[in-house]
């Protein structure tokens, strides 16, 4: 095992990582048969829950007939009808599809496509991007410039990265103003505003509202720029809507961001793919005589058709039936809102399929996690949160079992000085 060096883990203190060898349903399946429910989805990825059968059925039957073929010059019926059918379902003229195998790589591909949409309309100075306090675009290296530079886990890297543009998000007057601020003093650089529209994700489980979403784009239009929506975790239902941004379409005037990034539950947790989805206008500034123009980009894996025969299952699966997110959604409240009461927890917060719980003063966060695990329940807290995000086929007696885990060993683990208010 030591060959093996994990992710976002000091090697040298942490414990041994839990051994699975199975998944079924919404559950991880140790060596010696043990079942914690899966409280994570892996990484928010499992949306119908592990071995669905449509799913394995499709990747199967896939993996007989063509497991992978290049998509340079090539292409296939499943890459075909997996990208018009997320065309369909995206909002406005969100119709041109690129593949790639990581949201962090789809969302390069979205800095390239902006950079490149500018470039085009001559203002090849618009190379840079703005972002906002506490978010979280990835690992690679061009994705982690547009995380937050102090909050987030990449800080340690910010001499040796891109720096790019950030701001607290505009949920009211005054860093509305800033907002509108930094973009009009920088509108030579900036070529697109990313955000992770209604939940940041891992750069501390934090939501904002529909009006803050409007806010970012109105201040897009006002200051033409691109509005880039990362839903590679909002994206398939997590939120309750197909798309967080979805969420606007009720309130009248639906936010349709030019490019979107998906991920995470893309292909129901089987394997990895992303996609950027680009509007036309975007498209367009690539469509040429010139073959110099073209958008330069193309993973080897891009558009494996395994991958895409589970992403077309899954969205199967959606097509057939809905899940009753907002059930997930009072289930959680009702459960965690007791932890509010606990001196150490400063807020305890659900939307969606989502369940968090923020310390003042993190516990020890192993130990924390020993105690869920010896309830049957796997989670991962980071930083200064516990939180859920199961698959939302989960049925109510898990996520009962889910929620008492968490307010059991949140009040296990908690220091003599932390005791009920
Ligand atoms: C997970 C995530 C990414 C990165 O996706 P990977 O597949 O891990 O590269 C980017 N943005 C958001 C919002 C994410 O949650």
């Amino acid at each position: 095992m030591n060959q093996v060096w994990r992710p976002y883990c000091q090697m040298k203190t942490a414990p041994p990582p839990m051994k699975v060898v199975a998944t079924d349903g919404c559950h991880l399946i140790g060596e010696n048969g043990e079942r914690w429910i899966d409280g994570m989805a892996s990484w928010w990825s499992a949306c119908h829950g592990y071995n669905h059968p449509h799913v394995r059925a499709a990747v199967t039957e896939q993996l007989a007939r063509m497991p992978h073929v290049m998509f340079g010059g090539i292409t296939h019926e499943p890459a075909e009808r997996l990208a018009d059918r997320l065309a369909q379902s995206a909002p406005g003229d969100l119709n041109h599809v690129f593949f790639s195998d990581s949201g962090s790589v789809a969302v390069e591909v979205a800095m390239k496509m902006a950079i490149g949409h500018w470039r085009r309309h001559n203002r090849p100075g618009r190379t840079r991007f703005l972002a906002f306090h506490n978010a979280y675009h990835g690992d690679t290296t061009g994705a982690m410039s547009l995380c937050d530079p102090q909050r987030s886990m990449h800080a340690r890297y910010s001499d040796a990265i891109t720096k790019q543009f950030h701001v607290a998000l505009p949920r009211d007057e005054a860093t509305s103003r800033e907002l509108d601020r930094v973009l009009a003093e920088h509108s030579d650089l900036i070529a697109g505003v990313f955000v992770e529209p209604l939940v940041q994700g891992a750069g501390g489980m934090r939501f904002h509202d529909i009006e803050t979403l409007r806010r970012i784009r109105d201040a897009c239009q006002r200051h033409e720029t691109l509005l880039i929506a990362d839903e590679i975790a909002t994206g398939f239902y997590r939120t309750g809507e197909m798309f967080a941004v979805d969420h606007t379409t009720e309130a009248g005037q639906r936010v349709v961001p030019d490019i979107l990034c998906l991920g995470k539950a893309l292909t129901a947790g089987t394997m990895s793919m992303a996609v950027t989805i680009a509007r036309t206008d975007v498209f367009d500034s690539f469509y040429d005589d010139d073959p110099g123009a073209a958008l330069m980009h193309g993973p080897t894996f891009m558009a494996n058709p395994l991958a895409c025969s589970a992403a077309n299952a899954s969205l199967d699966l959606f097509d057939e039936m809905s899940y009753d997110v907002g059930r997930l959604e009072s289930i959680l409240k009702d459960r965690l809102c007791v932890l509010r009461d606990v001196d150490n927890v400063v807020d305890v917060r659900c939307f969606g399929a989502i369940g968090v719980i923020q310390f003042r003063d993190p516990p020890d966060m192993q130990r924390v996690q020993d105690e869920l695990v010896q309830r049957g329940v796997w989670l991962r807290p980071f930083g200064d949160c516990l939180y859920t995000t199961p698959s939302l086929c989960i049925d109510d007696d898990s996520l009962h079992q889910i929620c008492d885990a968490m307010i059991e060993s949140v009040h296990t683990t908690l220091p003599m000085n932390h005791q009920l208010r």
